[in-house]
C-alpha cells in the first residue's frame, strides 16, 4: 500500500469512499472486485474508529432471533461463515456460555440456540475443519462450574458458537490490500473537509492531507460516505441535509488479565446483558451504551455485579474502548445497516455492526452501479481469500512491515493497529520497535516524542 494523494487526485474515479473502517474498506474491496476505479480516504488511521473499539464478536445473529427476524439471522450467519472462510488467520470460532439462574430460563435459552441452528443448517458449509462450529450444548450446573471456576448456584447453562475477529484492524487492512491488488488506491490521515457539489450532484471531495497540510480535490462519479458519526458534520459542511441518525457511545473495558474461562461468558446486571470474552491473552468486557461520557468506573461496578466469579479490580483495566454506534438506547440499537442517497452522486452507509460489513458493501456497490448505469463484473467477495496479514511474531520485522508496506504514519498507527492485538498497555519493546521503524522512514525524534503522549490519549483512561 503506497500513500499518494497527488496520484489519487490526478484522475476522476468511478467511486470515492470516505472512511477507512470496516464499512469503507469493504466497499472499496467490493468496488474493486466489480471492476470500478475506486479510491478511499480516511481522516485518521484505517480502523481507528468504531472498528477498533468493537468487542470483536462476529455475531451469528441470535439477537435477530429475539426479534423474530429470520432474514437478519441468516444474513449474520452467512457473513460469519464468509469471514471464517476468507480470513481464517484473523477470525476464530469462539464459544459463548450463558449460565441460567432457573430451569425455566435454561429451557428458554436452549430453545433459542437450537432454533437458530435449525434455521441455519448451512452454517458450516465450506468451512475448514478447524473453523467448523460445534452444535450448541446444554450444560448442567456442575459443567458450568467447571467451565467458569467460582460460579456456583446456576441451574446450568447453554454454550453456542460464534466467532471473534482477533485481528480486527489487520482484517480491515487486508481488505484494503486486496482492493489495492485490483487497482484501488487509498490514503490515511487525509480528511474530507467538504464534498464537491455541482448543480446538486456530488462529484468528489476536497481532502486535506493531515501529514503535509496540502489540499487536494479528488473527483469521482460517485461518493460513498462510510464515515460513521463523521457523516452528519461532513454533510452539513457540504451544504447537504444530514440524515438524522441517533448516536450512542458504546464502551468496552479491556483487561490485561485472562479471567480463565475458554468461552465468552454472558450475564445480566442492571438491565444490561454483558459478556466477558477472552482475547489475545487478556479479556474484553462489553458492551455498555449511553450518551457521550459513559462512566467507565460505573461500568466496572456493573461488570463486577454481572461477573462476581471474576474478582474484577480497577487495576485489571488496561484501557477503555469508546466508539459511536447508531441507536436510541442499549435495548434499542440499530440491528441493520442503512443505505441512503440524499442526492445524486452520493450514498451514505451507516453500519450497525462490523459482522455484516461485506453484505452492506455489496448492497452499496449495487446501488452505485445502478445509479451510474454500469453493470460491473461478477463478485465473489464471500469466497475470495483475503491476503493473510497475520502479525509477524518478530516485533522489529512487524514494525518495519507496518511502516513500509501497511501505510502506518504515526506511533499509534504502528503500536495499536499494525502489531499483534493489544490487550495490555503497550510495552516499551513495542514502542521502541515502532519508533525505530518510523525513524528509519524519516520521522523526527520531536515528532515521536509528541506522539508518545498521543498514544496514551488514544487508549483512553486506564483503570488504575
Ligand atoms: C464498543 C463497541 C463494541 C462493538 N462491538 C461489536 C461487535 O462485537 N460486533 C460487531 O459486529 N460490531 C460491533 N460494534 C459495531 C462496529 O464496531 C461498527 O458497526 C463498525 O465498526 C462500523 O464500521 P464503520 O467503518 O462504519 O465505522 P468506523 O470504524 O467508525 O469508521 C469510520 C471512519 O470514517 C472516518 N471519517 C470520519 N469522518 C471523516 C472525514 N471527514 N474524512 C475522512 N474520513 C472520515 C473515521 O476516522 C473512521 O475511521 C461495536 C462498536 C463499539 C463502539
Amino acid at each position: 500500500m503506497k500513500r499518494d494523494l497527488a496520484a489519487l487526485a490526478a484522475r476522476e474515479h468511478d467511486l470515492l469512499v470516505v472512511g477507512g473502517g470496516f464499512s469503507g474498506a469493504a466497499v472499496l474491496r467490493e468496488a474493486a472486485c466489480a471492476g470500478l476505479d475506486a479510491a478511499l480516504v480516511e481522516a485518521r488511521d484505517f480502523a481507528s474508529g468504531a472498528s477498533w473499539h468493537s468487542l470483536r464478536t462476529v455475531h451469528g445473529g441470535l439477537r435477530h432471533l429475539q426479534r423474530a427476524d429470520v432474514a437478519g439471522l441468516r444474513e449474520s450467519m452467512r457473513e460469519r461463515r464468509a469471514l471464517l472462510r476468507t480470513a481464517p488467520w484473523a477470525v476464530r470460532p469462539l464459544g459463548f456460555l450463558v449460565p441460567a439462574e432457573s430451569v425455566g430460563r435454561l429451557a428458554f435459552l436452549a430453545a433459542g440456540v437450537k432454533a437458530a441452528e435449525w434455521l441455519c443448517p448451512d452454517r458450516n458449509a465450506g468451512l475448514a475443519a478447524a473453523d467448523v462450529m460445534p452444535a450448541a450444548r446444554v450444560l448442567g450446573p456442575a459443567a458450568v462450574a467447571h467451565e467458569v471456576p467460582g460460579l456456583r448456584g446456576t441451574a446450568g447453562g447453554v454454550v453456542w458458537w460464534d466467532a471473534q475477529a482477533v485481528h480486527a484492524e489487520r482484517l480491515v487492512l487486508s481488505m484494503l490490500v486486496d482492493a489495492g491488488e485490483q487497482g484501488a488506491g487509498c490514503a490515511n490521515h487525509a480528511a474530507v473537509e467538504a464534498l464537491l457539489v455541482r448543480d446538486g450532484v456530488v462529484r468528489g471531495a476536497r481532502v486535506r492531507d493531515a501529514r503535509g497540510g496540502d489540499v487536494f480535490e479528488i473527483a469521482a462519479r460517485a461518493v460513498v460516505l462510510a464515515a460513521n458519526e463523521g457523516a452528519a458534520p461532513l454533510l452539513a459542511a457540504s451544504g447537504l441535509a444530514a440524515a438524522p441518525a441517533p448516536w450512542l457511545e458504546a464502551v468496552n473495558l479491556v483487561l490485561d488479565r485472562d479471567l480463565g474461562p475458554a468461552h465468552a461468558v454472558g450475564a445480566r446486571a442492571g438491565g444490561r446483558f454483558l459478556f466477558t470474552a477472552p482475547w489475545a491473552g487478556g479479556t474484553l468486557i462489553g458492551t455498555e451504551y449511553g450518551p457521550a461520557g459513559v462512566d467507565a468506573g460505573a461500568f466496572l461496578e456493573l461488570a463486577r455485579e454481572a461477573f462476581p466469579w471474576a474478582g474484577l479490580d480497577a487495576r485489571d483495566v488496561a484501557y477503555v474502548h469508546r466508539g459511536r454506534v447508531p441507536g436510541v438506547s442499549g435495548a434499542r440499537l440499530w440491528t441493520h445497516h442503512r443505505l441512503e442517497s440524499p442526492c445524486r452522486g452520493l450514498h451514505v452507509l451507516t453500519a450497525a455492526k462490523f459482522t455484516t460489513a461485506r453484505a452492506a458493501a455489496a448492497q452499496t456497490v449495487d446501488a452505485v452501479l445502478a445509479a451510474t448505469g454500469r453493470t460491473g463484473g461478477a463478485r465473489d467477495t464471500a469466497a475470495r481469500p483475503l491476503p493473510d496479514l497475520s502479525p509477524p511474531p518478530d516485533l522489529t520485522a512487524a514494525a518495519r512491515q507496518a511502516v513500509e508496506g501497511l501505510m502506518a504514519q504515526t506511533l499509534a498507527d504502528v503500536v495499536l493497529r499494525r502489531l499483534s492485538a493489544v490487550p495490555r498497555r503497550p510495552d516499551a519493546a513495542r514502542i521502541a520497535a515502532a519508533e525505530a521503524a518510523l525513524l528509519a522512514a524519516g520521522a523526527s525524534s520531536q515528532q515521536l516524542a509528541a506522539e508518545r503522549a498521543g498514544l496514551q490519549q488514544a487508549l483512553g483512561e486506564p483503570g488504575g
